[in-house]
């Protein structure tokens, strides 16, 4: 995954949206203003690209993984399937047991980057974000005494994704809402489907069918999870939806 080297990708974002808002300034003052909003764009694209990323591999996860899938089987599938039994066992595992596999994949990234001369500032920030996405996942089944001030009032200001939008995840079948680090994807691909039309299409290009929970025979995921409620004393209190996102 490459990026355009800030500033080389000013013209092509700037031209989009910063310039014809900073035509009117003119002199030192206006660069300097619309090399702060692109980079602001761009931060957020990032961003996005961290949390889409993340949509993708939890729903390989969920979808397709299982125990004996090779390497990431035992390592990775079997934790996800237990996070969805029991979604604040997790939450006993330290910082680094949680994030340790994702800042080795992170470090890979920009030491690839680097070796091939592609390294920007979107890539290390891809790759610092990225390693986290787990502990921000963390943070959404955490009360705010767990978490901290600071956490509480990022979430808040939805910075980080909330407890309520990963709460739709849990909630039914967790065949949704796969984005774990910000609120901002989450409702667009579930509007556009598509998580089940990339199925069908891995259906009809390759055979491949949604794992089924052993036993029930019904597709991937688990039970309705017990999330924190924003404010509660009890980390066992369930956050309740807005109807239009039961499923
Ligand atoms: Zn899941
Ligand atoms: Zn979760």
């Amino acid at each position: 995954m490459t990026f355009p080297a800030f500033p080389d990708a000013v013209p092509a974002l700037s031209g989009l949206a910063a310039q014809p808002a900073l035509a009117t300034l003119a002199g030192p003052a206006g660069a300097l203003a619309g090399s702060v909003l692109t980079f602001a764009l761009e931060f957020v694209l990032v961003v996005l690209m961290v949390d889409l990323a993340s949509g993708i591999g939890h729903w390989l996860e969920d979808t397709y993984g299982n125990s004996d899938t090779p390497i990431i089987g035992r390592l990775v599938i079997v934790p996800n399937l237990e996070h969805h039994r029991k979604p604040r066992a997790f939450l006993a595992k330290s910082w680094l047991e949680s994030c340790g596999d994702l800042m080795l994949a992170g470090a890979l990234l920009v030491a690839a980057a680097w070796a091939l001369d592609l390294l920007t500032w979107h890539v290390a920030v891809f790759a610092l974000v990225g390693s986290q996405a787990n502990q921000i996942h963390k943070w959404t089944h955490q009360n705010p005494q767990e978490k901290g001030a600071v956490v509480h009032l990022l979430q808040r200001m939805r910075l980080l994704q909330t407890p309520r939008e990963h709460g739709r995840h849990h909630q039914g079948s967790t065949d949704s809402h796969y984005c774990t680090v910000t609120n901002a994807l989450n409702p667009l691909l579930e509007r556009l489907r598509v998580w089940r039309r990339l199925e069908a299409l891995l259906e009809r290009a390759f055979g491949l069918r949604p794992r089924t929970d052993p036993g029930t025979g019904v597709r991937a995921g688990g039970r309705a999870a017990v999330m924190p409620r924003a404010g509660a004393a009890s980390p066992a209190a369930r956050v309740p939806l807005p109807s239009s996102a039961r499923r």
